[in-house]
């Protein structure tokens, strides 16, 4: 991370005009060869030749971004490498949570159905 690049993560865009703030800025320092699109993460991290994410390369600290555009309830994100991986690490516990309450809630309406018949 340099004043060339990006000093922070961004971890989602709150709305479509700060996504589009953010790409205004990303374009500039694109067009100004600060940064560059990264076409050889993007080959390798292909599923079925589509990828969702567009990779930036800063040309001053070497620093890997990953762009995930925003769709939906998904708020994108703009990451480096060790953004990536806390990004995903609270996703993956995120996820633990929820099929763990599942699980429990199904536990409870099945002991309640026994109950019930008993
Ligand atoms: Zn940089």
């Amino acid at each position: 991370m340099c004043t060339d690049c990006f000093e922070n993560n961004m971890m989602g865009f709150p709305s479509q005009d700060n996504y589009n703030n953010f790409i205004r800025i990303l374009d500039e320092k694109v067009k100004s060869q600060k940064m560059k699109i990264n076409t050889s993460l993007e080959n390798s991290n292909s599923i079925l030749g589509i990828n969702f994410r567009t990779y930036v390369t800063c040309c001053s600290c070497g620093e890997n971004w990953a762009l995930e555009i925003p769709d939906h309830s998904n708020r994108g994100y703009f990451l480096n490498q060790q953004g990536i991986e806390i990004y995903y690490a609270k996703k993956n516990r995120h996820n633990r949570n929820v099929k763990r309450n599942g699980l429990f809630i199904l536990t409870l309406i099945l002991i309640l159905v026994f109950y019930k018949c008993t």
